[in-house]
């Protein structure tokens, strides 16, 4: 397994190298983040031997049983929906959550990431929808962002460190809708830089299927799962 692992994140990490001198970025640092949601944590670590430190979780729950198990220098990121009774833990568990489309939700980490004993920033992104596609979460409006980002950076206990969105999935991650929605989120991302506290500047956005199109246009964090990991639902 351990070989497999460091066969598929070296490929991995080489379509990185050659996507950024193909956009003109190759000095531009990414982070990669290997989204480890149903794999188990023996994975995991496989893939932190390999040097991997930033993996993405989706569940609250499925984090805070992996956590313990993963070595002190691990970088956790929580990437999907995280509902109010899970706010503790997640703050908790996670350094980075990049799920953030609404006020309710920036009120209960706040409120749990400035409890007494809680001595860490956590480094929050607002989710935007750029796909159009209902199923989808993240805000709509670009216009409701800058509301959004106030509140979290007076909510206190979190860093507004940028913006996260999914591109549509299509079976071509090269596709131009692809394409598109990275763009949208770089256009918010350069319209909003001027208003938004310092340390705004990541970029989260790219997955196993279009990372390469979001190095394009000029995404600064990656989270990509299947591509380290192999398909989900498999040994
Ligand atoms: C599962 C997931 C990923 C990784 O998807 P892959 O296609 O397996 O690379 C990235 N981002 C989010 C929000 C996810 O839920």
């Amino acid at each position: 397994m351990a070989n497999n692992m460091a066969t598929r994140i070296d490929a991995v990490l080489e379509r990185i190298e050659v996507a950024k001198a193909r956009a003109g970025r190759p000095g531009q640092e990414l982070t990669l983040v290997a989204v480890g949601k149903t794999r188990p944590v023996e994975e995991l670590l496989a893939a932190y031997d390999c040097g991997l430190r930033h993996f993405g979780e989706n569940r609250v729950a499925e984090a805070s049983e992996k956590a313990p198990r993963l070595p002190a220098d691990t970088v956790l990121h929580g990437i999907g929906h995280i509902q109010r009774n899970k706010s503790k833990t997640a703050t908790e568990v996670f350094s980075w959550i990049h799920s953030i489309d609404k006020a309710s939700t920036v009120q209960a980490l706040s409120r749990r990431a400035t409890e007494t004993g809680h001595d860490r920033l956590i480094n929050v992104l607002i989710e935007v929808n750029t796909s159009g596609e209902e199923a989808k979460s993240g805000v709509r409006d670009h216009a409701e962002i800058p509301a959004l980002a106030e509140k979290i950076t007076n909510g206190g206990g979190l860093a507004l460190r940028g913006l996260m969105t999914m591109a549509p999935f299509v079976p071509d991650g090269d596709a131009p809708a692809v394409h598109r929605s990275f763009a949208m989120l770089f256009d918010s991302f350069e319209r909003l830089l001027p208003t938004m506290p310092a340390g705004f500047d990541t970029l989260s956005m790219g997955m196993s299927n279009d990372f390469e199109a979001a190095i394009a246009e000029g995404a600064t964090m990656l989270r990509i799962g299947t591509a380290i990991f192999g398909p989900r639902g498999t040994p």
